[in-house]
């Protein structure tokens, strides 16, 4: 793999907001590119094939993992998630940094493939009740689906410690300004 461009990976439970700060950090940076992931899950409202995911059926995605497409791929609550390892390969051998949105079994992977040259932020709720909140107000995800969220949740956030930065996600302009001062930083930063 190339060592130009950088690798900004956002690692947050499901609801902590971390698609709201994402939007805005990619409109800020425009030397930033996005890293569409592949998925099984079925497509959200407003969601739009091609921009927040490729969404493919799940036998695709099992061919993509014998192909040896991705970069790192994983089960996440139940459904299969993924990056490509040829968009990412090509992006960096640009010099051209992307910006990852993962759990903590991407993050874990990509930050192993790619080493110094891969920053983690994570990305805390206030609570873990504020979390819940989040995805009962987001309304996209049945009851059943937000109990498998919570209780990865749990999981994910004992791992809160493990990465290069941590932001707490309460008042949303406070966590976008660290958010941006880190990436600024890193973007800076040469390997
Ligand atoms: P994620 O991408 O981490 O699953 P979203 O960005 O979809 O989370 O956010 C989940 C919900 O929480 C959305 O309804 C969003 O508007 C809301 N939200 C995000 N950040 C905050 C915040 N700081 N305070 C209150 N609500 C927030
Ligand atoms: P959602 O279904 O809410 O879009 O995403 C659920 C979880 O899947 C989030 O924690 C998100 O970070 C993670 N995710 C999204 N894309 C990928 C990916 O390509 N690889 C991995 N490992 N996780 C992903």
């Amino acid at each position: 793999m190339s060592n130009k461009g950088k690798v900004i990976i956002i690692v947050a439970p499901s609801g902590t907001g971390k698609s709201t700060l994402i939007h805005r950090i990619l409109d800020k940076f425009d030397a930033l590119e996005w890293s569409v992931s592949y998925t099984s899950r079925g497509m959200r409202e407003g969601e739009v094939h091609g921009k927040d995911y490729f969404f493919i059926s799940k036998e695709e995605f099992e061919n993509k993992i014998k192909n040896e497409d991705f970069v790192e791929w994983a089960l996440v609550h139940d459904d299969y998630k993924g990056t490509e390892k040829h968009f990412v390969q090509s992006k960096l051998d640009e010099g051209i940094s992307i910006l990852f949105d993962v759990d903590v079994q991407g993050a874990d992977a990509l930050k192993d493939v790619f080493k110094d040259q891969a920053k983690a932020i994570f990305i805390e709720p206030p609570s873990i009740e504020e979390l819940r909140a989040r995805l009962e107000k987001r309304a996209s995800d049945s009851a059943e689906a937000i109990e498998k969220r919570m209780s990865n949740a749990k999981n994910e956030l004992k791992r809160k410690n493990d990465y290069d930065y941590l932001i707490m996600n309460d008042d949303l302009e406070t966590a976008y300004g660290h958010l941006q001062e880190i990436i600024s930083q890193i973007l800076e930063r040469s390997c």
